[in-house]
Parts: structure tokens; C-alpha cells; sequence
């Protein structure tokens, strides 16, 4: 097939698709899509061999949240039935996170619900990164807190952070039809901040909340320009109590062809299959690991995943390997880039008005933007039987680890 050898070629160089090549990965068919696994699995291997990053999620406050993204099971209005707790104690998110640690990750997330962090907030990670960093030194730390405030993201890199998260979800043109509380471009100065403060840009997208095909390659395009490290892909976790409860817009087919995809658009950036692998990749998950380089360990923020154990079985029968604390995630190239980036910015132009907007990562949820009237046949066939049901069966609500008497699943 052509456009998989010119794929293969140009991610081999490290080089971009058009867009044009991009949404012509997302219109391929299933009976090409072993083909377009194994041109996106070369990429992949290219730049990251058999390595899978672990990541482990603390959720250091959940629920309650006053912004209104549909997609999120934490926010304004849900009648989801998550726990909901305010801030976890440093010492009890460092339990928490030793558990991830334990288990093989080699990042930890600590992740709040909310608009954005207040100054005792930041005041309050800083002491909780202080304990995990006590315990182990080595483990890399991502925190996702919401919209920045200047200086914010100078003090948690001081504090020891590593990376920032702060999703775009989905392009510019539809993000008004999944939050009213705060816009894209609040999000993406956001993103700005924490990597003109030198962190790591951890930046991704949600699919499956009724966006077009265009959608999906404007955000994976928006987040290449935008030098995200790391794109996180949720699949969203329909939530009953959110407003997207019975909307079903993906098969584990459709997850595969937009992974590929966003393989193609970032050959040697950190691709996370992120939250929703269970529940929409199901036992089809190992064919994931042939395109993105990362995942989440254990459960997400207000959901439950496989069991630990289990992913980490997953990794080894598939043929991959952890990636251990001293091996480096990204390309040197790729490296040297985002140093770059971060130098570049912090000479001016990092703080860049605003400095309020809200969101974060994998909380679950879903939003519903139309498909627009051009999309592809293939996209509006790649529905799931299931459009239109709740499915409590696939979505279970988090009721150990973090907020909780019981273990973490790690
Ligand atoms: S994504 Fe973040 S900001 Fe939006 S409702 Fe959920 S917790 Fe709040």
C-alpha cells in the first residue's frame, strides 16, 4: 500500500505526515488494518524499541470540580458515582505512589480536580513531591493541577517536577461544544507555561466524544507544533451520571487506526494509550503496544483498570519490556528539542497573558461535538453496536487506592 511505505518512510526519518496522510490512516478499512499496525509498529520501534513506560496515577483530590467538561465524570453537575475527596496528605499520595513504583512505573501523575492550583495548592504538591522524591529519588514526577497562574510553573519546577499534563482534547474549532468554563486557548497558554518553566510538556487528546475525523488530526497536529513530550490518547470512559453516559462512538478498530495515526504525526514523541484502554481496546489492547510506547498501570483517576499484574503480563507476552528508571523515554534528538524549546521560551515569550482555564487528564467522561457533515463514511460505520446503552458492565468506578481504606491496584 503506498501511503503505509510512504508512512513508514518519512516516520523512519522522523519526519511528519501531511494532514491529507493523516486522515487517510483514519479512513482505512479492517481488512487493512493489520497493515497499518505493523507500518506504524516499525515507527515505533524505530524510536523506542520494545519499551513500554509505566505510568501510575495518584488522584490527589477528586470530584467537585466547579468546570463543566462534559467528558469528565469530576465535574459540575455529575451524578457519577466516583469517590470524592479533597486533598490527600503528603504522606498518604506517597503511599499511594509507591505502590505505581513498586509495581514497575517509572513516572508518577499526581493529578487534582479543579479550574486551577491556588498558591497554598502548589504549596501543598511541593510538599507531597517532597515525600515521594524522599522514598524514591529516582521516580519521575508529572503533575497536572490545571490552569497555570504565572510563576506557577517555575515554582513546581523548582519544587522537582519533571513534566506538566495539561490536555488540548480536541481541536480548537469543536472545543467550545465540550466546555463552556474555559477555552482551548486558555489550555494551550497553559501548556505554553509549564514548558517555558523548563517541565515536560505532557499534552493529549480524548476520542470518541462524537468528533470528526478533521478533529482528530487538527488536535494531534495542534500538539506536534506545540512540542508536547508525551501525548496521552484517552478513549472516552462514558460515565453514567455525565452527559455523554450512552454515547458509544468507538471500536477497538477505530482506537487502533487512531493510535497508528498519531504515531505517524509524532514518530519520536512519547504516544501514551492512556485512560479507556479497557474499556474500548479490550482484547485488542496488546496491539496497542505496537504503536504507543507508554501506558497508565493499574487504575486511572475515578475508574478502575485491569489489574496490575495483569498489564504487566500483557507487556511480556506481546514481546515488550518495562522501561527501566535509567533508560531515557525519549530520542536524545527529541531530547535536545524540547531543552531547546524550553530555553527559547523562558527568554520571553513564556508567560503569555491569561493564566486561568481549567482541566486535566484521564478523569473520564465525555463530551458530544457533531460530526461534522464531511465525514468520512468509514468514520460514522466505525460505531459500536453498543451506541445509545449505558454500559455498566465496561465502566467501573474506582473504589480502592488513593481517598480509600483499601490498596492501590498496582
Ligand atoms: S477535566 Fe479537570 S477541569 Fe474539567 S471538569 Fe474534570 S476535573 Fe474539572
Amino acid at each position: 500500500m503506498d501511503l503505509l511505505d510512504t508512512l513508514t518512510a518519512k516516520g523512519l526519518r522522523g519526519e511528519v505526515p501531511t494532514r491529507e496522510e493523516a486522515l487517510a490512516v483514519l479512513a482505512t478499512t479492517d481488512d487493512e488494518l493489520l497493515d497499518v499496525v505493523a507500518a506504524a509498529g516499525k515507527v515505533r520501534r524505530r524510536w523506542f524499541g520494545r519499551r513500554v513506560k509505566l505510568n501510575y496515577l495518584v488522584n490527589l483530590k477528586s470530584g467537585l470540580c466547579p468546570e463543566d467538561c462534559n467528558y469528565c465524570s469530576q465535574r459540575l453537575g455529575s451524578k457519577a458515582e466516583i469517590l470524592k475527596y479533597t486533598w490527600l496528605k503528603p504522606d498518604q499520595a506517597a503511599e499511594a505512589a509507591r505502590a505505581g513504583v513498586a509495581g514497575g512505573a517509572k513516572r508518577v501523575c499526581l493529578v487534582a480536580s479543579g479550574r486551577g492550583p491556588t498558591d497554598r495548592d502548589i504549596d501543598r504538591v511541593t510538599d507531597t513531591m517532597a515525600a515521594i522524591q524522599e522514598a524514591d529519588p529516582e521516580v519521575e514526577i508529572c503533575v497536572c493541577l490545571g490552569l497555570l497562574s504565572d510563576n506557577q510553573a517555575e515554582r513546581l519546577k523548582a519544587a522537582g517536577a519533571d513534566a506538566y499534563n495539561h490536555n488540548l482534547n480536541t481541536s480548537e474549532k469543536t472545543y467550545g461544544d465540550i466546555t463552556t468554563t474555559h477555552t482551548y486557548a486558555d489550555r494551550v497558554d497553559t501548556v505554553k507555561k509549564a514548558h517555558g518553566a523548563g517541565l515536560s510538556a505532557c499534552s493529549g487528546l480524548i476520542a470518541g466524544m462524537g468528533e470528526s475525523d478533521e478533529d482528530l488530526v487538527d488536535v494531534v497536529f495542534a500538539l506536534r507544533e506545540l512540542g508536547s513530550d508525551s501525548v496521552p490518547v484517552n478513549f472516552l470512559i462514558p460515565f453514567e451520571g455525565t452527559p455523554l453516559a450512552k454515547e458509544w462512538n468507538l471500536t477497538p478498530q477505530r482506537c487502533l487506526r487512531i493510535l497508528a495515526m498519531v504515531r505517524f504525526v509524532n514518530p519520536d514523541t512519547e504516544v501514551r494509550i492512556a485512560g479507556g484502554r479497557e474499556v474500548h481496546l479490550r482484547s485488542m489492547q496488546p496491539l496497542g503496544l505496537h504503536l504507543a510506547n507508554s501506558i497508565f498501570l493499574g487504575d486511572y483517576l475515578t475508574s478502575e483498570g485491569q489489574a496490575g499484574q495483569t498489564d504487566l503480563d500483557m507487556i511480556k507476552d506481546a514481546g515488550f519490556e518495562v522501561e527501566g528508571a535509567g533508560e531515557a523515554t525519549l530520542p536524545r534528538h527529541r531530547a535536545d528539542v524540547a531543552a531547546a524549546s524550553s530555553a527559547a521560551s523562558a527568554c520571553g515569550t513564556a508567560a503569555s497573558a491569561c493564566g486561568s482555564g481549567g482541566g486535566c487528564g484521564p478523569c473520564g467522561g465525555h463530551a458530544h461535538a457533531p460530526a461534522s457533515e464531511d465525514t468520512p463514511a468509514s468514520a460514522v460505520e466505525d460505531t459500536d453496536a453498543s451506541d445509545g446503552e449505558l454500559r455498566s458492565d465496561l465502566v467501573k468506578v474506582r473504589l480502592r487506592g488513593a481517598g480509600t481504606e483499601l490498596a492501590p491496584n498496582a
